[in-house]
This record gives C-alpha cells, structure tokens and sequence, in this order.
C-alpha cells in the first residue's frame, strides 16, 4: 500500500513565504511521487482555537484552497479537502485520542505556552486539545509523512506519542508520523526577529503581494553598515541572506558574504534584486489565482471530492479505533 502524506494550513488568511516554503513546497513534491497517496487540506477548525470571526471564516477557508491550487496543489493527484466536511470523525478520533493523553503534557509544549501569552484571556479546552486535533488529521490516514515547517516538530512529537499510546493500550496500529523538511523549514520575519508569521504584523510577505508591497516590506527590513570582519548570524542581515539563498541561490548568497568582508554590500541593490526574484516566482501563482477565483463550481467540486476521498479512508481507521476500544461489536465481522 501507498504511504500516506497529510498537511493543512490553518484558515487565517492569505498565505505568507513561510507557508508557501515550509509547506506548500514540500506537498508539491510529494504530491509528484507515485509511491506516495497525497491529502491536503484546510483546517478551520484548529483556526477556532483562537480567537475568531465566524463571519470571515468560510471566506478565509477558501482563500486558502485557492492558494494551494494556485500554488500547483494538483487535485487529480491529491485529496484536497476542507478539515470541519469531516469534523464527525476528526473531532471524534481526536477525543478518543484525549483518552491517553495528560493534561500537563499539552500545558507544557511550547506552541501552546507562545498562544497563552498571545490570547491570556482565551484560554480554552480547544486550544489545549490543539495538538491532540492535529494528530487526529494526521493519524486518521494513518500518515506517515507529513511536510509542515520546523515550528510544527513539538506537534508531531505529540502525534507520534498519541501512536505509541494508542497502540500500546488498545492494540492500535497507528504508525508514528515524521516531518517531510524542505530548504525553507524556517522562514525569518521581515523584522529581523523570531519567524515569518501571519500572527505579527510587519513579518511577512503574502503571495498576493505585488512587486510595489514587496520592495516596500523589503526596504523596511533591518540592516546594517554593510561591512565587518564576519557575516553576522543572526538578525536582520541573516535573514536578508537566508531570502538571498532561498530566492536567487546559495552561490548568490555566498558572493554577498564575500562582499560583506570585503568591499560592502549595497543594501538597496540586493533588496531591489531580491524583490525582483520574490515577485519572479510569486507572478504565476498570483495568475493561476485570478483565474481560479471565477471558477467557483470548479473549485467547489475539488473541495467535495477530496472531502470523499478522505471520508473513506478516514471512516476505516475510525470504525477501527471504536472496536479496539470496546465502543462498537465487531459488526465487521460476518455482521453478526
Ligand atoms: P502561521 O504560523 O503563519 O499562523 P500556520 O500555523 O497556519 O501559519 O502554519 C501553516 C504551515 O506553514 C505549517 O506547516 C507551518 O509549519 C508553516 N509555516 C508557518 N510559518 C512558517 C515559517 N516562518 N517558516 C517555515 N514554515 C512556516
């Protein structure tokens, strides 16, 4: 049998580079292997977690399966679905999943730490069972790759964990998920602190933005003298060269740190440059998304295949799960 894949992307808006080259990318490629069964989707109900619109969300939502088509998502090769068309057995392998779990286990990661701080006023059951959601997408497959950026690795070790449990007390048969990596598995903020994210204004570049924003957001960018005696490692100017590499290519990279040891760089050259590169690659995207926006019933049929072709597998590892936990008789069996 085909191993499985499985992303998703939280329904918060437009896509950013660190979206598109932490995760997009990497489902690109796997997407392209035959040995591989790929399934893509959106997850708006982990975008309830947070504080939200239930106005703007279904907009969002499929702002978001635009982008992923956009971006070469192929629906005659991947599942590409929306996460609540199948909320019944998400949520619900999610709360079986709960059974296993500690509670000072998910108060301790990281993510959900950063989130307290963020929403201190919102603290709720759903954010708490983030992870435990997230492992249900995954292991609802019973995916063993999944390509998201180097932030998600605390979750994965979650949904891993969730395996072992799961097959250790009910005799499960879950395999333990690793993360496919990609170049841009980490993708710096614009400011020169901490990560890309759609979270911090000032930190991204959306792959709607034409070449005008990106040398505006660019020109913001923190740098310095353009000169010293070693590259710096971190910052604003380490991040312009990371986007230098990721963008025009290491070798373009290594001859601006020549540069900075010798002679200088020219801060407003490579930001001009590397705006340029950006918007290149960006610019096919942008019209495959124009085009797509006029093809609702298009788009419409994607999202309800793919919820199909998930719902059947999904319902399996389910059906699955209740009988090895004592919920269900094994109807399976002779149907008796
Ligand atoms: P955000 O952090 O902007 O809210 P999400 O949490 O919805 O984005 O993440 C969606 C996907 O994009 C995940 O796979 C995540 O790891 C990836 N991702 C987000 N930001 C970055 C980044 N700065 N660098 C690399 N990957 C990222």
């Amino acid at each position: 049998m085909a191993k499985r894949v499985l992303s998703g992307i939280r329904a918060t808006g437009r896509l950013h580079l660190g979206n598109y080259l932490g995760a997009v990318k990497g489902m690109l490629e796997l997407q392209d292997r035959s040995d591989l069964e790929t399934l893509f989707c959106v997850v708006d109900l982990h975008a309830t977690t947070t504080p939200y619109d239930p106005k703007t969300l279904p907009q969002n939502t499929r702002s978001v399966i635009l982008d992923y088509l956009a971006c070469g998502i192929n629906p005659g090769k991947s599942a590409l679905y929306v996460q609540s068309d199948l909320a019944d057995l998400i949520a619900q392998l999610s709360f079986y999943f709960s059974t296993v779990e500690t509670i000072a286990r998910m108060q301790h990661l990281p993510t959900f730490k950063d989130k307290v701080k963020q929403h201190p006023n919102n603290v709720t059951m759903a954010l708490l069972n983030y992870p435990l959601l997230m492992a249900a997408d995954i292991l609802i497959y019973k995916a063993e790759l999944v390509p998201v950026g180097i932030d998600q690795e605390p979750h994965l070790e979650v949904a891993r964990e969730i395996a072992r449990k799961m097959n250790d007390t009910y005799g499960t048969k879950f395999p333990e998920p690793v993360r496919f990596a990609t170049s841009g598995e980490y993708v710096p903020s614009l400011t020169g602190e901490g990560k890309m994210s759609k979270s911090v204004e000032g930190s991204y570049i959306s792959l709607t933005d034409n070449l005008e924003l990106i040398t505006k957001k660019l020109a913001g960018a923190p740098t310095d003298s353009g000169k010293g005696e070693i590259v710096p490692p971190t910052g604003g100017v380490a991040n312009l060269l990371k986007f230098v590499e990721l963008f025009e290519g290491i070798e373009k990279r290594k001859m601006y740190e020549e540069k900075y040891m010798g002679e200088g760089i020219r801060y407003g050259d490579l930001k001009k440059e590397l705006a340029e590169a950006i918007y290149k690659e960006l610019k096919p995207i942008q019209e495959k998304r124009k085009e797509l926006e006029h093809k609702t019933s298009y788009v419409d049929e994607v999202i309800k295949s793919g919820a199909e072709k998930a719902r059947k597998i999904a319902q399996e590892t389910v059906l699955e799960v209740k009988e090895k936990m004592g919920l269900v008789k094994k109807l399976r069996v002779n149907n008796q």
